[in-house]
């Protein structure tokens, strides 16, 4: 079955009593057992859940993963795929990873032992060089946020694999439509299922994908013992999410086309990123990694007041940190998302405005965001 197909219905056959065609909300913390010491299929929520188990099949089927299990946030899924790890060992990230990825590592994980240093993961070389013998985890994230920078995911895996690590993709910004880096050669996925899964700014949630089963068993020990779980109401609709994922990408790609057409031929834009333009440096490495280039695109302004202006004159994107939702958010990094995260490697110019597309009409977006543009000459 075809992405589209699987998207619907992997996981989700209809309910065996009434016939539901929707994986019903299971929302029960615990099971009755028929006997001591021999419950049904589960026994407690935290270890298990219906509706929790069909959103994992169907992202599991989505990446092309033998497994996937489900958290209560990318970050707690993030935290117990690091704890899988041990004090002395070595994780190497980019230069522009998630700022939370940086803030859990430099200032949660340190603390116990676990070592990590970040690279320029747009040079392949770099990235073997920075490789040391401790290192077990090569921690990818691309297109990256905000400069969506590309990263070689076949590439960096190679290194990994190499060195005896395991290459960690963190898809929240192109999603499995758009690239499966478990199909480019990466051991795991991780995901914020808040953003393009889940689509409709109306979770928190996250998620890990691997086929590798020593793995997938480590974090399921970890996944209820640690105890991140979502909730069977956010399973719902983070199920829900994909089911729509594939029409919802497209509609992102188009606008974000459209917008970046308006973008490059503004005389007060001075520069534009977005991997899909032939002059961005990730153009090629782009095109053979993903389908389409994404519903993220972010751009500089002349100066930092030219920037705090559009941000607050746009009437359809609003004013707002997140991103991956059907409306359209603009935002400023340098004073908002990374703000937050104080020390980590990038500096990021505060001319620089990001926009998450949504899916609303491309010329209503275009109209909106043209006069934000032009607006106080
Ligand atoms: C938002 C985000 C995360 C963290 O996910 P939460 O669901 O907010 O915990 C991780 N990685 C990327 C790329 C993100 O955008």
């Amino acid at each position: 079955m075809r992405f589209e197909t699987r998207a619907i219905h992997a996981g989700q056959d209809p309910e065996p009593q009434f016939g539901a065609v929707n994986v019903p909300i299971y929302q029960t913390s615990t099971y009755a057992q028929p006997e001591v010491g021999r419950p049904k299929r589960y026994d407690y929520a935290r270890g298990g859940n219906p509706t929790r188990e069909a959103f994992q099949t169907a992202l599991a089927s989505l990446e092309g993963g033998a497994r996937c299990l489900a958290f209560a946030s990318g970050l707690a899924a993030e935290a117990t795929l690091l704890l899988t790890l041990a004090p002395g060992d070595h994780v190497l990230l980019g230069n522009d990873v998630y700022g939370g990825t940086y803030r859990l590592l430099s200032r949660v994980l340190a603390g116990w032992g676990l070592a990590f240093d970040v690279v320029d993961m747009t040079d392949p070389q770099a990235v073997a060089s920075a490789a040391r013998d401790e290192t077990r985890v090569i921690w990818v994230e691309t297109p990256t946020n905000p400069l969506l920078k590309v990263i070689d995911v076949a590439a960096v895996a190679e290194i990994a694999h190499a060195g005896g690590a395991r290459c960690v993709v963190d898809n929240t910004f192109a999603t499995p439509y758009l690239q499966r880096p478990l199909e480019l050669g990466a051991d795991v996925v991780v995901h914020s299922v808040t953003k393009y899964l889940g689509g409709h700014s109306d979770l928190v949630g996250g998620a890990i994908v691997t086929s590798d089963e020593e793995l997938a068993e480590r974090l399921a020990f970890l996944q209820n013992a640690v105890g991140a779980v979502p909730g069977p109401m956010d399973c719902y609709l983070a199920l829900r999410g994909l089911k729509t994922l594939a029409v919802r990408m497209e509609a992102h790609c188009r606008g974000a086309r459209a917008i970046v057409e308006l973008l490059r031929g503004h005389p007060r834009v001075t520069r534009v990123h977005y991997p899909g333009l032939p002059g961005h440096p990730g153009f090629e490495v782009a095109v053979r990694q993903m389908r389409d280039f994404g519903g993220m695109v972010s751009f500089e302004m002349g100066s930092k007041e030219e920037a705090v202006r559009v941000a607050q004159r746009t009437r359809l994107f609003f004013l707002a940190e997140s991103l991956g939702g059907v409306e359209s958010l603009i935002e400023l990094p340098a004073p908002m998302t990374h703000a937050s995260v104080t020390g980590s490697a990038l500096e990021v110019p505060e001319t620089l405005v990001r926009l998450s597309v949504g899916i609303e009409h491309p010329e209503d977006l275009v109209g909106d965001l043209a006069a934000a543009l032009d607006s106080g000459n």
